[in-house]
């Protein structure tokens, strides 16, 4: 929790401190309003919860009167909390519902960190005693399965892969299968993510579920988004919510923005929880989304 708002306070708290100076300020007119609006709108807060932010805000600060900065800061951290969320689950199930091994699917475009991603996680998993296999169904990138094997490697996770360019379905199934016969606690299953073609995806991706769901239903569907990438990232998960039903959203690269607000868009597009952040490329930088430790890293 600590390290979440040491790593994240320096890309993200330009948002919080500048909307406490504008809420700052001595005569909040129109035009303090907008900028207002403005700063939560490049944070990719979205159009309509920023307006419903703002139209709050407003309220309460007319009705408080007169300002303190302590009752200010109280203030915006009360709403934005209540904007991303704090009553949602967002623990990420790898218990399993029916019987052993708890299946994960890890999707999302190439390049969002999906891969990584699933080596982080499984470093946790394995840290915390459980016994992890990786399912490297992305066989489109070359390099996917070798990269994963290598986090097996590093974290002490077997990796099962196919042949290159191989059928993605069939090495989940295998990593499931290979899973219930070790005994495994957890399976996670690293997915191709090439937005070009969307029937190709949504084929591709609609088997590889079905074919694991031969085995067991799938307790977590993972969706891996970008932070940097801003309002595009909700345009692939708008196309990945039609494919599968995702469970939980991963963001990544939050230490190289300062668009946090993507959160809560995120979360209104597709209704389910932020469960996890990816806050650098190394093994540990992968933390559990607390809604307070976010926000008190936003305003400092
Ligand atoms: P995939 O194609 O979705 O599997 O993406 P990769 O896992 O290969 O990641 C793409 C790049 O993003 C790699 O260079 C990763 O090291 C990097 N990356 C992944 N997650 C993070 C993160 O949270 N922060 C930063 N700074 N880089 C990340």
């Amino acid at each position: 929790l600590v390290r979440l708002r040491a790593r994240l306070s320096r890309s993200q708290n330009a948002l919080g401190k500048g909307l406490l100076t504008l809420l700052s300020r001595e005569h909040l007119d129109e035009d303090t309003w907008e900028e207002v609006e403005d700063t939560l709108l490049t944070a990719d807060v979205g159009v309509q919860p920023t307006q419903e932010l703002v139209e709050r805000l407003r309220e309460r600060v007319r009705v408080l009167g007169t300002r303190t900065p302590v009752e200010l800061r109280g203030l915006l951290r009360e709403e934005l909390l209540t904007l991303i969320g704090t009553d949602m689950d967002r623990t990420v199930k790898t218990e399993p519902v029916t019987s052993k091994p708890g299946i994960v699917m890890v999707v999302g475009v190439n390049g969002t960190g999906k891969t990584t991603t699933t080596g982080k996680l499984a470093r946790v998993l394995v840290a915390d005693g459980r016994s992890v296999v990786l399912g490297a169904a992305d066989t489109f990138r070359a390099a996917a399965a070798d990269q994963l094997q290598t986090w097996g490697e590093r974290v002490g996770a077997h990796t099962v892969r196919g042949p290159e360019a191989g059928d993605p379905a069939s090495v989940a199934f295998d990593a499931v299968k290979e899973g219930k016969e070790m005994g495994a606690d957890v399976v996670l299953i690293d997915t191709a993510g090439r937005l070009h073609t969307k029937t190709g995806l949504m084929d591709e991706l609609g088997k590889v579920k079905r074919v694991v769901e031969k085995h067991a239903p799938l307790d977590e569907v993972l969706l891996v988004l970008d932070a940097t990438t801003g309002q595009n990232g909700l345009i692939q998960a708008r196309v990945f919510a039609e494919v599968v039903d995702i469970t939980g959203i991963v963001l990544t690269k939050l230490d190289g923005t300062a668009k946090g607000g993507i959160v809560v868009a995120v979360q209104r597009e597709l209704g389910v929880p932020v469960k996890l952040v990816g806050l650098g490329e190394g093994p540990d930088d992968l933390a559990p989304f607390e809604p307070e430790a976010f926000v008190d890293a936003l305003i400092g």
